[in-house]
Protein backbone atom coordinates (compact mmCIF):
# COMPACT_ATOMS: atom_id res chain seq x y z
CA UNK A 1 0.00 0.00 0.00
CA UNK A 2 1.60 3.15 -1.01
CA UNK A 3 0.72 5.86 2.06
CA UNK A 4 0.39 8.60 -0.27
CA UNK A 5 -3.24 6.62 -1.65
CA UNK A 6 -4.24 5.57 1.73
CA UNK A 7 -6.12 6.86 4.47
CA UNK A 8 -3.98 8.08 6.91
CA UNK A 9 -6.53 9.73 9.99
CA UNK A 10 -3.67 10.11 12.74
CA UNK A 11 -4.72 12.50 15.40
CA UNK A 12 -2.28 14.49 17.59
CA UNK A 13 -4.71 15.29 20.12
CA UNK A 14 -5.71 12.78 22.38
CA UNK A 15 -9.24 12.91 22.35
CA UNK A 16 -11.08 14.00 25.45
CA UNK A 17 -13.69 11.30 25.48
CA UNK A 18 -11.47 8.55 25.54
CA UNK A 19 -10.26 7.30 29.27
CA UNK A 20 -8.42 3.69 28.29
CA UNK A 21 -4.93 4.20 26.27
CA UNK A 22 -6.39 1.43 23.82
CA UNK A 23 -9.21 3.85 22.77
CA UNK A 24 -7.05 6.67 22.48
CA UNK A 25 -4.49 5.21 20.11
CA UNK A 26 -7.16 3.42 17.93
CA UNK A 27 -8.56 7.06 17.55
CA UNK A 28 -5.60 8.56 17.42
CA UNK A 29 -3.72 5.98 14.88
CA UNK A 30 -7.32 6.49 12.28
CA UNK A 31 -8.43 2.95 13.43
CA UNK A 32 -11.84 3.43 14.21
CA UNK A 33 -14.39 6.25 14.48
CA UNK A 34 -17.45 6.88 16.63
CA UNK A 35 -20.50 6.80 14.74
CA UNK A 36 -23.07 7.01 18.18
CA UNK A 37 -22.26 5.28 21.81
CA UNK A 38 -21.21 2.08 21.14
CA UNK A 39 -21.12 2.25 17.01
CA UNK A 40 -17.76 2.50 15.52
CA UNK A 41 -16.95 2.76 12.10
CA UNK A 42 -13.11 0.91 11.23
CA UNK A 43 -11.40 2.65 9.12
CA UNK A 44 -8.90 1.14 6.85
CA UNK A 45 -6.18 0.60 8.61
CA UNK A 46 -8.31 -0.47 11.96
CA UNK A 47 -10.10 -3.17 9.33
CA UNK A 48 -7.00 -4.63 8.44
CA UNK A 49 -5.90 -5.73 11.97
CA UNK A 50 -9.51 -6.63 12.75
CA UNK A 51 -9.49 -9.14 9.26
CA UNK A 52 -6.09 -10.38 10.65
CA UNK A 53 -7.46 -11.07 14.11
CA UNK A 54 -10.55 -12.81 12.50
CA UNK A 55 -8.19 -14.80 10.01
CA UNK A 56 -6.24 -16.18 12.86
CA UNK A 57 -10.00 -17.38 14.95
CA UNK A 58 -10.65 -18.68 12.14
CA UNK A 59 -8.08 -20.88 11.20
CA UNK A 60 -7.60 -22.68 14.39
CA UNK A 61 -11.38 -22.99 14.90
CA UNK A 62 -11.02 -24.80 11.61
CA UNK A 63 -8.55 -26.83 12.48
CA UNK A 64 -10.64 -27.99 15.11
CA UNK A 65 -13.11 -29.34 12.81
CA UNK A 66 -15.65 -26.88 13.39
CA UNK A 67 -17.67 -25.79 10.41
CA UNK A 68 -18.26 -22.16 9.46
CA UNK A 69 -22.02 -20.46 8.82
CA UNK A 70 -23.13 -17.60 8.56
CA UNK A 71 -27.02 -17.08 10.51
CA UNK A 72 -29.00 -13.93 10.33
CA UNK A 73 -28.00 -10.87 12.87
CA UNK A 74 -31.95 -10.18 13.03
CA UNK A 75 -33.92 -13.28 14.71
CA UNK A 76 -37.59 -13.68 14.98
CA UNK A 77 -39.65 -13.04 18.36
CA UNK A 78 -41.19 -16.44 18.52
CA UNK A 79 -37.01 -18.42 18.63
CA UNK A 80 -37.01 -16.25 21.84
CA UNK A 81 -39.85 -17.19 23.28
CA UNK A 82 -39.61 -20.84 22.59
CA UNK A 83 -36.50 -20.49 24.74
CA UNK A 84 -37.88 -18.38 27.40
CA UNK A 85 -35.26 -15.71 26.88
CA UNK A 86 -37.63 -12.96 25.31
CA UNK A 87 -39.08 -12.06 28.56
CA UNK A 88 -35.60 -12.62 30.51
CA UNK A 89 -32.77 -10.79 28.39
CA UNK A 90 -33.76 -7.33 29.60
CA UNK A 91 -32.62 -4.28 28.63
CA UNK A 92 -29.30 -5.62 26.49
CA UNK A 93 -31.69 -6.68 23.62
CA UNK A 94 -32.56 -4.63 21.02
CA UNK A 95 -36.19 -5.46 20.00
CA UNK A 96 -37.95 -3.87 16.67
CA UNK A 97 -40.77 -5.17 14.46
CA UNK A 98 -41.39 -5.22 11.05
CA UNK A 99 -43.85 -3.77 8.79
CA UNK A 100 -46.02 -6.70 9.61
CA UNK A 101 -45.87 -5.38 13.35
CA UNK A 102 -43.94 -8.62 14.03
CA UNK A 103 -41.32 -8.65 16.77
CA UNK A 104 -38.05 -9.10 16.36
CA UNK A 105 -34.57 -8.72 17.82
CA UNK A 106 -30.81 -7.68 17.01
CA UNK A 107 -28.96 -11.24 18.21
CA UNK A 108 -27.04 -10.57 20.84
CA UNK A 109 -25.84 -14.61 20.68
CA UNK A 110 -27.47 -16.68 18.82
CA UNK A 111 -28.16 -20.20 20.63
CA UNK A 112 -31.36 -20.00 19.70
CA UNK A 113 -31.10 -19.69 15.94
CA UNK A 114 -28.35 -22.44 15.93
CA UNK A 115 -30.69 -25.00 17.94
CA UNK A 116 -33.37 -24.48 14.96
CA UNK A 117 -31.42 -25.08 12.37
CA UNK A 118 -29.85 -28.10 14.13
CA UNK A 119 -32.99 -29.32 15.10
CA UNK A 120 -33.98 -29.23 11.75
CA UNK A 121 -30.90 -30.55 9.87
CA UNK A 122 -29.52 -33.42 12.21
CA UNK A 123 -31.54 -36.34 12.40
CA UNK A 124 -28.92 -38.95 13.82
CA UNK A 125 -26.47 -39.51 16.83
CA UNK A 126 -24.04 -40.45 13.52
CA UNK A 127 -23.88 -36.74 12.60
CA UNK A 128 -22.80 -35.93 15.87
CA UNK A 129 -20.69 -34.76 17.19
CA UNK A 130 -21.06 -31.34 15.26
CA UNK A 131 -19.79 -27.77 15.99
CA UNK A 132 -21.13 -25.01 14.01
CA UNK A 133 -19.11 -21.46 14.28
CA UNK A 134 -19.96 -17.35 13.02
CA UNK A 135 -17.79 -14.63 12.84
CA UNK A 136 -20.33 -12.20 12.94
CA UNK A 137 -22.02 -8.37 14.32
CA UNK A 138 -23.69 -8.57 17.41
CA UNK A 139 -25.54 -5.96 19.13
CA UNK A 140 -26.02 -5.35 23.03
CA UNK A 141 -27.79 -2.39 23.87
CA UNK A 142 -24.43 -2.08 26.89
CA UNK A 143 -25.96 0.16 29.67
CA UNK A 144 -22.91 1.53 29.49
CA UNK A 145 -21.16 1.30 26.36
CA UNK A 146 -17.74 2.72 26.85
CA UNK A 147 -13.60 2.14 26.00
CA UNK A 148 -14.41 2.34 22.39
CA UNK A 149 -14.94 -1.15 20.45
CA UNK A 150 -13.78 -2.93 23.83
CA UNK A 151 -17.59 -2.41 25.61
CA UNK A 152 -19.28 -1.54 22.31
CA UNK A 153 -23.27 -2.44 21.53
CA UNK A 154 -22.60 -3.61 17.72
CA UNK A 155 -19.24 -5.95 18.23
CA UNK A 156 -17.90 -8.71 16.14
CA UNK A 157 -17.88 -11.71 18.15
CA UNK A 158 -17.11 -15.10 17.13
CA UNK A 159 -19.74 -17.66 18.40
CA UNK A 160 -19.76 -21.48 18.12
CA UNK A 161 -21.89 -23.92 18.97
CA UNK A 162 -21.62 -27.49 19.54
CA UNK A 163 -23.92 -30.75 19.62
CA UNK A 164 -23.64 -34.06 21.15
CA UNK A 165 -25.51 -37.34 21.91
CA UNK A 166 -24.47 -37.27 25.28
CA UNK A 167 -22.12 -35.52 28.25
CA UNK A 168 -18.88 -37.57 27.58
CA UNK A 169 -18.92 -36.54 24.22
CA UNK A 170 -19.56 -32.54 25.07
CA UNK A 171 -16.97 -33.12 27.89
CA UNK A 172 -14.05 -34.05 24.75
CA UNK A 173 -15.32 -30.70 23.02
CA UNK A 174 -15.18 -28.68 25.81
CA UNK A 175 -11.70 -29.45 26.05
CA UNK A 176 -10.93 -29.04 22.32
CA UNK A 177 -12.15 -25.78 22.51
CA UNK A 178 -10.25 -25.01 25.71
CA UNK A 179 -7.06 -25.39 23.58
CA UNK A 180 -8.24 -24.53 20.13
CA UNK A 181 -8.93 -21.07 22.39
CA UNK A 182 -5.44 -21.14 24.02
CA UNK A 183 -3.82 -21.68 20.43
CA UNK A 184 -5.43 -19.01 19.06
CA UNK A 185 -4.44 -16.58 22.31
CA UNK A 186 -1.06 -17.83 21.66
CA UNK A 187 -0.59 -16.93 18.35
CA UNK A 188 -2.31 -13.54 18.93
CA UNK A 189 0.35 -12.48 21.00
CA UNK A 190 -1.60 -11.90 24.21
CA UNK A 191 -0.50 -12.70 27.85
CA UNK A 192 -4.08 -14.14 29.09
CA UNK A 193 -5.47 -16.49 31.78
CA UNK A 194 -8.31 -19.17 31.38
CA UNK A 195 -9.96 -18.66 34.53
CA UNK A 196 -13.14 -20.69 36.03
CA UNK A 197 -16.52 -18.75 35.77
CA UNK A 198 -19.59 -19.52 36.85
CA UNK A 199 -22.10 -20.30 34.01
CA UNK A 200 -24.35 -17.00 34.87
CA UNK A 201 -27.19 -16.26 33.40
CA UNK A 202 -26.69 -18.59 30.08
CA UNK A 203 -27.55 -21.68 32.47
CA UNK A 204 -25.35 -24.55 32.08
CA UNK A 205 -22.86 -26.80 34.69
CA UNK A 206 -19.53 -25.52 33.54
CA UNK A 207 -17.52 -22.56 32.07
CA UNK A 208 -14.07 -21.15 31.51
CA UNK A 209 -14.07 -17.35 30.93
CA UNK A 210 -10.39 -16.27 29.06
CA UNK A 211 -9.05 -12.96 30.17
CA UNK A 212 -6.35 -10.75 29.20
CA UNK A 213 -4.03 -8.85 31.68
CA UNK A 214 -4.56 -5.59 31.89
CA UNK A 215 -5.15 -2.74 34.77
CA UNK A 216 -7.78 -0.91 32.55
CA UNK A 217 -9.78 -4.32 32.83
CA UNK A 218 -13.30 -4.00 33.87
CA UNK A 219 -12.98 -7.79 35.52
CA UNK A 220 -10.93 -9.31 38.72
CA UNK A 221 -9.42 -12.70 38.50
CA UNK A 222 -7.94 -14.60 40.77
CA UNK A 223 -4.88 -17.15 40.54
CA UNK A 224 -2.46 -18.90 42.74
CA UNK A 225 1.04 -17.95 42.71
CA UNK A 226 2.24 -21.39 43.19
CA UNK A 227 -0.25 -23.54 41.21
CA UNK A 228 -2.99 -24.10 38.56
CA UNK A 229 -6.01 -22.24 40.64
CA UNK A 230 -7.60 -19.73 38.45
CA UNK A 231 -11.20 -18.15 38.55
CA UNK A 232 -13.10 -15.06 38.40
CA UNK A 233 -13.57 -12.82 41.23
CA UNK A 234 -17.70 -14.54 41.02
CA UNK A 235 -16.42 -17.31 41.27
CA UNK A 236 -13.04 -17.62 43.61
CA UNK A 237 -13.73 -19.54 46.87
CA UNK A 238 -12.80 -18.09 49.81
CA UNK A 239 -10.92 -20.29 52.27
CA UNK A 240 -9.97 -19.39 55.65
CA UNK A 241 -7.86 -16.29 55.79
CA UNK A 242 -4.23 -16.49 56.66
CA UNK A 243 -2.75 -14.99 58.96
CA UNK A 244 -3.41 -12.59 61.19
CA UNK A 245 -6.73 -10.87 59.08
CA UNK A 246 -9.13 -11.31 61.40
CA UNK A 247 -12.09 -13.76 61.16
CA UNK A 248 -15.86 -12.37 60.93
CA UNK A 249 -17.61 -11.61 63.92
CA UNK A 250 -21.24 -12.39 65.31
CA UNK A 251 -21.44 -8.24 64.69
CA UNK A 252 -19.76 -7.97 61.68
CA UNK A 253 -22.55 -10.36 60.48
CA UNK A 254 -25.64 -8.35 61.88
CA UNK A 255 -27.62 -6.71 59.12
CA UNK A 256 -29.41 -3.62 59.64
CA UNK A 257 -32.41 -2.50 56.97
CA UNK A 258 -32.51 1.05 57.48
CA UNK A 259 -35.76 2.68 57.26
CA UNK A 260 -37.38 4.99 54.49
CA UNK A 261 -35.80 8.26 56.20
CA UNK A 262 -32.55 6.70 55.76
CA UNK A 263 -33.00 5.54 52.31
CA UNK A 264 -33.66 9.09 52.02
CA UNK A 265 -30.95 10.73 53.39
CA UNK A 266 -28.41 8.60 51.56
CA UNK A 267 -29.86 9.37 48.34
CA UNK A 268 -29.27 12.93 49.10
CA UNK A 269 -25.99 12.23 50.50
CA UNK A 270 -25.20 10.24 47.46
CA UNK A 271 -26.79 13.13 45.49
CA UNK A 272 -28.89 10.85 43.72
CA UNK A 273 -31.40 12.27 41.34
CA UNK A 274 -35.17 11.74 42.73
CA UNK A 275 -36.18 10.40 39.89
CA UNK A 276 -33.61 7.56 40.16
CA UNK A 277 -33.31 7.19 43.80
CA UNK A 278 -32.35 4.52 46.32
CA UNK A 279 -34.31 1.53 46.19
CA UNK A 280 -33.44 -0.61 48.71
CA UNK A 281 -30.54 0.24 51.14
CA UNK A 282 -28.80 -2.80 53.22
CA UNK A 283 -25.86 -1.75 55.65
CA UNK A 284 -23.45 -3.91 57.47
CA UNK A 285 -22.58 -2.20 60.65
CA UNK A 286 -20.21 -3.33 63.62
CA UNK A 287 -19.04 -2.08 66.59
CA UNK A 288 -15.87 -0.88 66.87
CA UNK A 289 -13.78 -1.00 70.49
CA UNK A 290 -15.32 2.16 71.62
CA UNK A 291 -18.88 0.41 71.48
CA UNK A 292 -19.17 2.84 68.46
CA UNK A 293 -21.55 1.25 65.30
CA UNK A 294 -19.28 1.38 62.11
CA UNK A 295 -20.52 1.02 58.61
CA UNK A 296 -18.38 -1.73 56.87
CA UNK A 297 -20.57 -2.62 53.74
CA UNK A 298 -23.64 -0.84 52.30
CA UNK A 299 -25.37 -1.83 49.54
CA UNK A 300 -27.32 0.57 47.72
CA UNK A 301 -29.74 -0.59 45.08
CA UNK A 302 -31.50 1.70 42.46
CA UNK A 303 -31.54 2.53 38.88
CA UNK A 304 -29.03 5.37 39.47
CA UNK A 305 -25.52 4.90 37.33
CA UNK A 306 -22.25 6.00 39.38
CA UNK A 307 -21.91 8.58 37.13
CA UNK A 308 -24.69 10.43 38.61
CA UNK A 309 -23.79 10.06 42.12
CA UNK A 310 -22.10 13.28 43.32
CA UNK A 311 -18.86 13.99 42.38
CA UNK A 312 -17.45 15.32 45.36
CA UNK A 313 -18.05 12.61 47.53
CA UNK A 314 -16.54 9.68 45.01
CA UNK A 315 -13.20 12.33 45.84
CA UNK A 316 -11.91 11.32 42.36
CA UNK A 317 -12.59 7.53 41.43
CA UNK A 318 -11.70 7.99 37.96
CA UNK A 319 -12.55 4.78 37.23
CA UNK A 320 -15.44 2.22 38.70
CA UNK A 321 -13.46 -0.22 40.95
CA UNK A 322 -14.63 -3.92 40.60
CA UNK A 323 -13.44 -5.16 44.22
CA UNK A 324 -12.59 -3.33 46.99
CA UNK A 325 -8.93 -4.15 47.95
CA UNK A 326 -8.10 -1.94 51.05
CA UNK A 327 -5.62 -0.42 48.95
CA UNK A 328 -7.85 0.53 45.86
CA UNK A 329 -10.18 2.08 48.38
CA UNK A 330 -7.58 3.81 49.81
CA UNK A 331 -5.75 5.29 46.75
CA UNK A 332 -9.35 6.06 45.24
CA UNK A 333 -11.05 7.46 47.55
CA UNK A 334 -8.77 8.63 51.05
CA UNK A 335 -9.91 8.53 54.01
CA UNK A 336 -13.08 11.35 54.91
CA UNK A 337 -14.68 11.74 57.61
CA UNK A 338 -18.19 12.30 57.83
CA UNK A 339 -21.49 10.78 59.09
CA UNK A 340 -24.38 8.72 57.18
CA UNK A 341 -27.81 7.93 58.25
CA UNK A 342 -28.36 6.65 61.83
CA UNK A 343 -24.70 5.56 62.43
CA UNK A 344 -21.91 7.59 62.96
CA UNK A 345 -18.89 6.37 60.77
CA UNK A 346 -16.36 7.26 57.98
CA UNK A 347 -17.71 8.08 54.90
CA UNK A 348 -18.42 4.88 52.97
CA UNK A 349 -16.21 4.40 50.43
CA UNK A 350 -18.11 3.61 46.72
CA UNK A 351 -17.15 1.05 44.58
CA UNK A 352 -18.74 -0.19 41.75
CA UNK A 353 -19.94 -3.07 41.14
CA UNK A 354 -18.61 -3.13 37.39
CA UNK A 355 -20.51 -2.24 34.23
CA UNK A 356 -22.40 -5.16 34.23
CA UNK A 357 -24.57 -4.22 37.49
CA UNK A 358 -25.15 -1.09 37.73
CA UNK A 359 -27.82 -0.93 40.11
CA UNK A 360 -25.56 -2.13 42.79
CA UNK A 361 -23.20 -0.48 44.65
CA UNK A 362 -21.21 -1.76 47.70
CA UNK A 363 -19.35 0.85 49.87
CA UNK A 364 -16.88 -0.13 52.34
CA UNK A 365 -16.26 1.76 55.45
CA UNK A 366 -12.45 2.79 55.21
CA UNK A 367 -12.33 0.69 58.24
CA UNK A 368 -7.61 -0.25 58.48
CA UNK A 369 -8.40 -3.37 58.87
CA UNK A 370 -11.62 -4.40 56.97
CA UNK A 371 -11.70 -6.94 54.50
CA UNK A 372 -14.21 -8.74 52.91
CA UNK A 373 -12.78 -12.49 54.11
CA UNK A 374 -14.91 -14.38 56.12
CA UNK A 375 -18.12 -12.49 55.87
CA UNK A 376 -20.98 -15.05 53.80
CA UNK A 377 -22.18 -12.32 51.49
CA UNK A 378 -24.39 -14.48 50.29
CA UNK A 379 -26.18 -15.84 53.79
CA UNK A 380 -25.84 -12.55 55.41
CA UNK A 381 -27.08 -9.99 52.69
CA UNK A 382 -29.71 -12.15 50.68
CA UNK A 383 -30.27 -8.93 48.24
CA UNK A 384 -29.46 -7.86 44.61
CA UNK A 385 -26.56 -9.59 42.84
CA UNK A 386 -24.48 -9.62 46.16
CA UNK A 387 -23.31 -13.25 44.58
CA UNK A 388 -20.84 -10.82 43.17
CA UNK A 389 -19.49 -9.80 46.45
CA UNK A 390 -16.50 -12.50 46.82
CA UNK A 391 -14.91 -12.89 49.51
CA UNK A 392 -11.06 -13.52 48.70
CA UNK A 393 -8.28 -11.30 49.25
CA UNK A 394 -4.68 -10.99 47.56
CA UNK A 395 -2.79 -13.16 49.78
CA UNK A 396 -5.05 -15.91 51.04
CA UNK A 397 -3.85 -19.34 50.49
CA UNK A 398 -4.99 -20.58 47.09
CA UNK A 399 -7.63 -23.47 46.91
CA UNK A 400 -6.07 -25.52 45.36
CA UNK A 401 -2.71 -25.73 48.68
CA UNK A 402 -0.46 -24.29 46.14
CA UNK A 403 0.65 -20.72 47.40
CA UNK A 404 -1.34 -17.98 47.70
CA UNK A 405 -4.21 -15.80 45.75
CA UNK A 406 -2.73 -12.72 43.43
CA UNK A 407 -5.86 -10.80 42.20
CA UNK A 408 -5.49 -9.08 38.53
CA UNK A 409 -7.43 -7.20 36.77
CA UNK A 410 -8.88 -8.80 33.52
CA UNK A 411 -10.66 -8.24 29.89
CA UNK A 412 -12.97 -11.01 29.01
CA UNK A 413 -11.48 -11.99 25.29
CA UNK A 414 -13.22 -15.53 25.46
CA UNK A 415 -16.02 -17.49 27.43
CA UNK A 416 -16.95 -21.09 26.99
CA UNK A 417 -19.49 -22.93 28.30
CA UNK A 418 -21.19 -26.34 28.36
CA UNK A 419 -24.89 -25.75 28.27
CA UNK A 420 -26.27 -28.99 28.53
CA UNK A 421 -29.98 -29.15 27.10
CA UNK A 422 -31.12 -25.89 28.11
CA UNK A 423 -31.96 -24.80 24.66
CA UNK A 424 -32.09 -28.00 23.09
CA UNK A 425 -34.73 -29.40 25.45
CA UNK A 426 -36.56 -26.07 25.41
CA UNK A 427 -36.25 -26.33 21.45
CA UNK A 428 -37.02 -29.58 21.40
CA UNK A 429 -33.88 -30.16 19.03
CA UNK A 430 -33.87 -34.12 19.40
CA UNK A 431 -31.76 -37.02 17.47
CA UNK A 432 -32.28 -40.73 17.39
CA UNK A 433 -29.68 -42.53 19.21
CA UNK A 434 -27.96 -46.14 18.25
CA UNK A 435 -31.51 -47.85 19.53
CA UNK A 436 -33.71 -45.75 17.33
CA UNK A 437 -34.90 -43.50 20.45
CA UNK A 438 -35.36 -40.02 20.24
CA UNK A 439 -32.71 -38.04 22.54
CA UNK A 440 -32.10 -34.61 23.47
CA UNK A 441 -29.01 -33.62 22.26
CA UNK A 442 -25.93 -31.68 24.54
CA UNK A 443 -25.14 -28.34 23.74
CA UNK A 444 -21.87 -26.22 24.31
CA UNK A 445 -20.98 -22.42 23.71
CA UNK A 446 -17.94 -20.95 22.74
CA UNK A 447 -17.90 -17.24 22.15
CA UNK A 448 -14.90 -14.75 21.46
CA UNK A 449 -14.63 -10.85 21.52
CA UNK A 450 -13.07 -10.71 17.74
CA UNK A 451 -13.38 -6.52 18.18
CA UNK A 452 -12.48 -6.15 21.51
CA UNK A 453 -9.38 -8.46 21.08
CA UNK A 454 -7.85 -5.65 19.01
CA UNK A 455 -8.16 -2.97 21.43
CA UNK A 456 -7.16 -5.64 24.67
CA UNK A 457 -4.03 -6.24 21.94
CA UNK A 458 -2.99 -2.71 22.44
CA UNK A 459 -4.03 -2.30 26.26
CA UNK A 460 -0.68 -4.42 26.50
CA UNK A 461 1.08 -3.07 23.58
CA UNK A 462 2.23 0.32 23.41
CA UNK A 463 4.69 3.03 24.96
CA UNK A 464 4.19 6.97 24.43
CA UNK A 465 5.15 7.00 20.94
CA UNK A 466 1.74 4.48 20.13
CA UNK A 467 0.59 1.22 19.43
CA UNK A 468 3.24 -1.71 18.81
CA UNK A 469 1.43 -4.28 17.32
CA UNK A 470 2.77 -8.01 17.30
CA UNK A 471 3.65 -9.06 13.42
CA UNK A 472 0.62 -11.37 13.51
CA UNK A 473 -1.77 -8.81 13.17
CA UNK A 474 -0.24 -5.45 12.50
CA UNK A 475 -2.09 -3.84 9.93
CA UNK A 476 1.26 -3.79 8.26
CA UNK A 477 4.10 -5.34 9.34
CA UNK A 478 6.49 -3.18 7.32
CA UNK A 479 6.86 0.79 6.76
CA UNK A 480 9.44 2.02 3.67
CA UNK A 481 9.73 5.91 4.65
CA UNK A 482 11.27 7.52 2.05
CA UNK A 483 13.47 10.76 2.77
CA UNK A 484 12.56 13.24 0.19
CA UNK A 485 11.46 10.87 -2.68
CA UNK A 486 9.63 13.72 -4.66
CA UNK A 487 13.21 15.42 -5.66
CA UNK A 488 15.17 11.89 -5.32
CA UNK A 489 14.72 9.47 -8.31
CA UNK A 490 17.27 7.14 -6.84
CA UNK A 491 15.58 7.28 -3.60
CA UNK A 492 11.50 6.24 -4.90
CA UNK A 493 13.63 3.48 -6.96
CA UNK A 494 14.92 1.78 -4.16
CA UNK A 495 11.74 2.47 -2.10
CA UNK A 496 9.78 1.29 -4.98
CA UNK A 497 11.95 -2.01 -5.67
CA UNK A 498 12.23 -3.02 -1.60
CA UNK A 499 8.34 -2.79 -1.26
CA UNK A 500 8.23 -5.24 -4.39
CA UNK A 501 10.43 -7.32 -3.15
CA UNK A 502 9.01 -7.42 0.39
CA UNK A 503 5.73 -7.98 -1.28
CA UNK A 504 6.93 -10.59 -2.88
CA UNK A 505 8.21 -12.40 0.35
CA UNK A 506 4.72 -12.15 1.79
CA UNK A 507 4.79 -9.15 3.92
CA UNK A 508 2.12 -6.63 4.49
CA UNK A 509 3.89 -3.52 3.51
CA UNK A 510 3.17 0.34 3.97
CA UNK A 511 5.27 2.41 1.69
CA UNK A 512 5.40 5.69 2.92
CA UNK A 513 6.02 8.11 -0.34
CA UNK A 514 4.25 11.13 1.20
CA UNK A 515 5.48 14.54 0.29
CA UNK A 516 5.65 15.25 4.43
CA UNK A 517 8.48 16.22 6.74
CA UNK A 518 9.91 13.21 7.74
CA UNK A 519 9.17 13.84 11.67
CA UNK A 520 6.00 13.87 10.79
CA UNK A 521 6.49 10.60 8.67
CA UNK A 522 8.31 8.87 11.54
CA UNK A 523 5.60 9.78 14.10
CA UNK A 524 2.97 8.45 12.50
CA UNK A 525 4.23 5.11 11.67
CA UNK A 526 4.79 4.71 15.02
CA UNK A 527 1.59 5.74 16.16
CA UNK A 528 -0.13 2.94 13.82
CA UNK A 529 2.46 0.80 15.33
CA UNK A 530 3.94 -0.90 12.37
CA UNK A 531 6.78 -3.41 14.06
CA UNK A 532 9.34 -2.74 11.43
CA UNK A 533 10.37 0.33 9.36
CA UNK A 534 13.01 0.87 6.46
CA UNK A 535 14.83 4.62 5.80
CA UNK A 536 15.74 4.89 2.52
CA UNK A 537 17.52 8.52 2.09
CA UNK A 538 20.23 9.73 -0.60
CA UNK A 539 22.75 9.68 1.73
CA UNK A 540 22.48 6.38 2.56
CA UNK A 541 22.30 4.58 -0.84
CA UNK A 542 25.19 6.56 -1.91
CA UNK A 543 27.26 4.26 0.98
CA UNK A 544 24.79 1.33 -0.22
CA UNK A 545 22.44 1.59 2.96
CA UNK A 546 19.68 1.75 4.43
CA UNK A 547 18.34 2.34 7.73
CA UNK A 548 16.67 -0.29 9.88
CA UNK A 549 14.58 0.12 13.37
CA UNK A 550 12.33 -2.28 14.77
CA UNK A 551 9.68 -0.86 16.72
CA UNK A 552 10.32 -1.63 20.37
CA UNK A 553 14.14 -0.97 19.46
CA UNK A 554 16.31 1.58 21.05
CA UNK A 555 18.73 2.58 18.33
CA UNK A 556 18.05 2.45 14.37
CA UNK A 557 20.60 0.28 12.54
CA UNK A 558 22.33 0.87 9.12
CA UNK A 559 22.32 -2.03 7.07
CA UNK A 560 23.61 -3.18 3.38
CA UNK A 561 20.74 -2.60 1.14
CA UNK A 562 20.23 -6.58 0.11
CA UNK A 563 20.24 -7.64 4.00
CA UNK A 564 16.27 -5.81 3.90
CA UNK A 565 14.52 -9.00 3.64
CA UNK A 566 17.20 -11.05 5.97
CA UNK A 567 16.55 -8.50 9.13
CA UNK A 568 13.18 -9.18 9.00
CA UNK A 569 14.10 -13.10 9.54
P1 LIG B 1 -18.86 -8.88 29.45
O1 LIG B 1 -18.74 -9.60 30.76
O2 LIG B 1 -17.61 -8.13 29.08
O3 LIG B 1 -20.10 -8.04 29.35
P2 LIG B 1 -20.16 -11.14 28.38
O4 LIG B 1 -19.80 -12.14 29.42
O5 LIG B 1 -21.47 -10.46 28.45
O6 LIG B 1 -19.00 -10.00 28.32
P3 LIG B 1 -20.32 -13.23 26.40
O7 LIG B 1 -21.80 -13.37 26.35
O8 LIG B 1 -19.53 -14.24 27.14
O9 LIG B 1 -19.96 -11.74 26.90
O10 LIG B 1 -19.83 -13.07 24.88
C1 LIG B 1 -18.63 -13.62 24.34
C2 LIG B 1 -17.55 -12.58 24.16
O11 LIG B 1 -18.00 -11.44 23.44
C3 LIG B 1 -17.03 -12.00 25.45
O12 LIG B 1 -16.10 -12.88 26.06
C4 LIG B 1 -16.40 -10.69 25.00
O13 LIG B 1 -15.07 -10.92 24.56
C5 LIG B 1 -17.24 -10.30 23.81
N1 LIG B 1 -18.15 -9.18 24.18
C6 LIG B 1 -19.23 -9.25 24.98
N2 LIG B 1 -19.83 -8.05 25.09
C7 LIG B 1 -19.10 -7.20 24.33
C8 LIG B 1 -19.21 -5.81 24.02
N3 LIG B 1 -20.20 -5.07 24.51
N4 LIG B 1 -18.28 -5.25 23.20
C9 LIG B 1 -17.28 -5.99 22.69
N5 LIG B 1 -17.13 -7.31 22.93
C10 LIG B 1 -18.02 -7.91 23.74
MG1 LIG C 1 -22.04 -8.56 29.01
MG1 LIG D 1 -18.70 -11.63 31.29
MG1 LIG E 1 -18.99 -14.02 29.18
Amino acid sequence: MRASRYLIATQKETPADAEIISHQLMLRAGMIRKLAAGLYSWLPLGLRTLRKVERIVREEMDKSGAQEVLMPAVQPAELWQESGRWEQYGGELLRLHDRHGRDFCVGPTHEEVITDLVRNELKSYKELPANFYQIQTKFRDERRPRFGVMRAREFIMKDAYSFHINAASLDDTYQLMHRTYCNIFDRLGLDYRPVQADSGSIGGSSSHEFHVLASSGEDAIVFSTGGDYAANIEKAEAVAPAGDRPAATEDMKEVHTPDQKTIDSVSEFLGLPAERSVKTLIVKAEADENGESGLVALIVRGDHTLNEIKAENLQGVAEPLTMATDEEIEKAIGCKAGSIGPVNLPIPTIVDRSAAHLADFVCGANKDDYHLTGVNWERDVAVGRVEDIRNVVEGDPSPDGNGTLEIRRGIEVGHIFKLGNKYSSALNATVLDENGKSVVMEMGCYGIGVSRIVASSIEQNHDDKGIIWPDAIAPFQVAIVLLNGHKAPAVAEAGEKLYNELREAGYDVLLDDRNMRPGVKFADMELMGIPHRFVISERGLNAGTLEYKGRRDEDKQDIAVEDALPVLM
